[in-house]
């Protein structure tokens, strides 16, 4: 299959060893982009642009950590002198604004203009704001700064709402319960996670939720949130009002690349790169939660939003940019923590035909997911060991596959 916009030619390969690479990102993906050149030999000038005014930091714990413990700081990847020590020149709190591709230049927030031979594109992705849910003080998270805010309003007994049923608000859920506050949890789907992992599945984390004492209403889209007082009303389809201290909004994210509409890039839910993670522009790569990239085994465009995805897949650009290109087919990995119980999930199943769960408890069970006889995920609940066999499984079904 050719995505829309891809090049009718063969890009040009260009073999000349590159002397500057720009990173783009503040994320897994650009730190472990950047680390790997050096890593690799690289000896040019390598700069790692963040629109963040910390050094790469796991995000996983921006709605786990950070949450439950209100003294928890950001944890960084690297530390600063670290980055010294690689001679990676960290660029905090700037913004690339504009790429262009025929005199390889990179245009920044601050006004400068930076030259590239090779450009990796690691911007990673935002929270979707639908505009009637936008009201001022509504809480996202993505960032340690948003995690910060939040847990300052985390104070017991108040009423917070989260607005949509995924892995961060079943996270916030978790967190703002522990911390002792009460909690409405807003799903528009007829069960939480429902159209990732399935109604029958998505019944079971509700489950669990309204176990641990979170109000769960599904099937019910919020319309509108609106200030009140020093809180909030949110409006939900089925006529409820629900008065709220603090709203969280989880309804999903967006890759960061209007910023490259103009560019010339294939871009389409990401910036689609082949696979070897490079774009469909001469000396251009991308990874990470903003790629959308050709997976040989799965024979489709993947975007996933997965942190150990995102981290290799950076090192994975590296590799290309040093014109040591791989093949990056990874098998998906993700894993959440909620109510003291951790779910993995693992595999690539956008759609399925068969759903076969063992257990019964909604803290313990295995759900496989098959896609024309094949097992092509596994989510599981509970039972890090079962995962791990479940995980080879998995690969095992990969291998034959290529
Ligand atoms: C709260 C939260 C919890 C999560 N928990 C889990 C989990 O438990 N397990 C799991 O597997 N995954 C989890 N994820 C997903 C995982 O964190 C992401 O898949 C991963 O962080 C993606 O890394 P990335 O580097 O591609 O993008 P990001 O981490 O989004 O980093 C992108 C960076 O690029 C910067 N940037 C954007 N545009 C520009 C620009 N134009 N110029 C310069 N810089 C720019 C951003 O500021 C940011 O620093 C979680 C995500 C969130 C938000």
């Amino acid at each position: 299959m050719t995505p829309a916009g891809w090049p009718s030619v063969p890009r040009a390969v260009d073999d000349t060893r590159p002397r500057e690479v720009i990173v783009v990102g503040g994320g897994t993906a650009a730190h472990r982009c950047a680390v790997e050149l050096r890593r690799d030999g690289f000896d040019g000038k390598v700069t790692l642009a963040s629109g963040e005014s910390q050094p790469p930091y796991d995000r996983t714990l921006v709605s786990k950590d950070m949450l439950a413990d209100h003294t928890a700081d950001a944890v960084a990847l690297s530390e600063r002198c670290e980055y010294e020590r690689w001679d990676i020149d960290l660029r905090l709190d700037l913004r690339a604004e504009c790429v262009d591709r025929d005199s390889r230049v990179v245009g920044l927030s601050d006004g400068s203009t930076e030259r590239y031979d090779r450009l990796a594109l690691c911007v990673g992705g935002r929270p979707v704001v639908p505009p009637e849910l936008d009201a001022p003080g509504v809480i996202v998270l993505r960032e340690a700064e948003h995690a910060a805010r939040l847990r300052k309003g985390m104070v017991a007994g108040r009423h917070l709402v989260v607005i949509g049923g995924g892995f961060i608000g079943g996270e916030v859920a978790t967190a703002a319960i522990r911390s002792g506050l009460r909690v409405t949890l807003v799903e528009a789907a007829a069960q939480m996670l429902e159209p990732i992992l399935g109604d029958l599945v998505g019944a079971r984390v509700a489950q669990l939720h309204r176990d641990n004492g979170v109000t769960v209403r599904t099937g019910t889209p919020a319309n509108a949130v609106s200030s009140k007082g020093d809180g909030f009303e949110v409006s939900l389809a089925d006529g409820a009002v629900v008065d709220a201290d603090i709203v969280v909004l989880g309804v999903g994210m967006a890759p960061n690349i209007d910023w490259l509409d103009g560019s010339g890039l294939c871009l389409d839910k990401g910036v689609v790169t082949d696979e070897y993670c490079q774009s469909s522009a001469d000396n251009i790569f991308a990874a990470g939660d903003c790629a959308r990239w050709w997976h040989p085994d799965y024979g489709e465009l993947c975007r996933v939003e997965h942190w150990d995805t995102a981290g290799r897949h950076g090192a994975a650009a590296a590799k290309a940019i040093l014109g040591n290109q791989q093949s990056f087919a990874p098998l998906p990995f993700f894993w959440s923590d909620q109510h003291g119980v951790r779910f993995q999930w693992a595999g690539h199943a956008p759609s399925w035909d068969d759903i076969r769960i063992e257990g019964d408890a909604p803290d313990c069970f295995v759900a496989r997911y098959f896609r024309s006889g094949r097992l092509a995920g596994v989510f599981v609940v509970g039972q890090p060991r079962v995962f791990a066999r479940a995980r080879r499984e998995l690969v095992e079904t990969a291998s034959t596959r290529r």
